[in-house]
């Protein structure tokens, strides 16, 4: 039995991890690398591995750094199934069809530039029917049901574990046996929190012999996830006395959901007023959609709050726009209201507009709710936050940002450093033979690696890309 560390390692994007067993090959998760344009148009177009040969794949969440390059995984020949959770499934048929809208119009603008150079024209990574051809191949398995996927007989068991992550997620378990040994082998996937918005905690994958685990914060700290309330309620009770205009860059899927819901239940608490809330983004009205028909993923309050006849997704003072021309409109609206639009790190979409008409008004406010990458315009709003007088671009014009910049971190959907130690006080440490960490950038993996050995992991290692193990 081999494993082949084909991506996200030491690096947070990209996640595809080969397993070998019995001659079969399957495939855990299928990412995209999202870095600087060239290195990850030639990353995304070479697979280390021979995607005909692949058995099968199985997917831990919906998330496009885990599924996003499945397409060109489709193009390039795979035509095996992707076992995934229901939820996973039917957000992964509108995120990988939004994905490849944006790889054609991408290239579309890059080949503009090349078709003035005199230069040929490049291929988009994939196109929408890609897209759509592996998502006729996906096979959807409820959480804590063990499946054996095609191809790999009775020799591979597979059980999907509640993350905590995103709706869908999941952590994976795979029990093998090769000859008359029998192995676990568990992947943490990307590993959510306790007491977040309308998601249910993080489950215990159980005891495992091999351990692939998620590192984003390894050496970091939020705030907790019960700050969102407390946080949330500031902000929106100064937007009111001072008739703000609230401006939120967020990713449609997950977040943007979370806010409404926290406001919802505020304004229903009769703790804040109900302002209005525009929820500008049509892939985000989609995902919506979707979280309304997967009432197994939500938490008891939740659930409650439904019972309760609440519409945790929106009250009337909730309205979501697909329209352009009604996303225009907003300009002309007066304050206090909130506009959530994306993308979550205003590198593109319509947020862009809307920090465009707004930034400048000392009275507004952008409320930061995720993290901001570096060499972002997202990253550059929360660097002017203390230092008067910052200019960003918005569509090549300058812009000094005036608006208030307000950061809530309580949000973040990963695990930090001491909420995986206390998920993985639940381990027997003397079962976990090798423990591997991936997903993170090396400074905070480093620092994981030793806290995990102090707390009694033997064993650690921190792959690089193409790194292979025998187990
Ligand atoms: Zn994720």
């Amino acid at each position: 039995m081999k494993i082949k560390f084909c991506g996200a390692a030491q690096t947070v994007t990209g996640s595809q991890h080969l397993l070998e067993v019995n001659g079969k090959k399957i495939l855990i998760d299928c990412g995209m690398f999202q870095g600087k344009r060239e290195e990850s148009f030639q990353m995304n177009r070479r697979f280390l591995f021979e995607p005909k040969e692949i058995d099968c794949v199985i997917l831990s969440h919906s998330h496009i750094d885990h599924s996003g390059n499945l397409p060109t995984l489709s193009l390039k020949g795979y035509e095996g199934s992707v076992y995934c959770t229901p939820a996973t499934r039917d957000l992964c048929s509108i995120m990988l069809q939004d994905s490849a809208y944006i790889q054609e119009k991408d290239v579309e603008f890059v080949n503009k530039k090349r078709a003035k150079k005199g230069e040929p024209p490049f291929n988009p990574l994939y196109r929408i029917e890609d897209a759509r051809k592996i998502i006729a191949q996906f096979k959807s398995i409820p959480y804590r049901i063990p499946f054996s996927p095609d191809k790999t007989g009775s020799n591979v068991t597979v059980t999907f574990f509640d993350a905590g992550h995103v709706l869908g997620s999941s952590q994976v378990v795979l029990e093998i046996r090769e000859g008359n040994k029998n192995f676990k082998i568990g992947f943490s996937g990307d590993l959510g929190r306790k007491n977040l918005p309308i998601l249910k905690d993080p489950e215990f994958m159980g005891d495992v012999d091999y351990l692939i685990f998620e590192s984003t914060y390894g050496a970091r700290l939020h705030e907790r996830a019960d700050k969102i309330e407390e946080k949330l309620t500031e902000v929106i009770l100064e937007a009111d006395r001072n008739n703000s205009k609230i401006i939120v860059p967020s990713f449609s899927i997950g977040r943007t959901q979370e806010i409404v819901y926290e406001i919802t239940k505020l304004v229903s608490r009769g703790v804040i007023p109900q302002i209005p809330i525009y929820v500008d983004s049509p892939l985000t009205v989609n995902a919506t959609e979707i979280f309304k028909l997967h009432s197994e993923c939500f938490d008891t309050e939740t659930s409650n709050l439904i019972s309760a006849g609440v519409d945790v997704f929106g009250m009337e003072n909730v309205k979501y726009i697909k329209d352009v021309q009604d996303s225009m409109k907003l300009n002309d609206m007066r304050g206090p209201c909130m506009i959530i639009s994306a993308s979550g790190m205003c590198e593109a979409g319509r947020i862009l507009h809307h920090l465009r008409n707004n930034i400048e008004n000392p009275n507004n406010i952008i409320l930061v709710v995720g993290f901001m990458a570096e060499h972002t315009l997202g990253r550059r709003i929360v660097e002017a936050k203390d230092i008067p007088g910052t200019k960003v671009k918005i569509f090549g014009e300058e812009h000094i940002v005036r608006a208030k910049v307000r950061i809530i971190n309580a949000f973040s959907g990963h695990a930090d450093r001491d909420e995986m130690l206390e998920y993985l006080s639940q381990m027997d440490k003397k079962r976990v033979k090798k423990m591997f960490l991936v997903h993170g950038e090396p400074e905070q993996q480093v620092q994981f690696k030793k806290t995990l050995e102090e707390n009694g992991f033997k064993n650690v290692y921190i792959p690089k890309r193409g790194d292979v193990f025998e187990l």
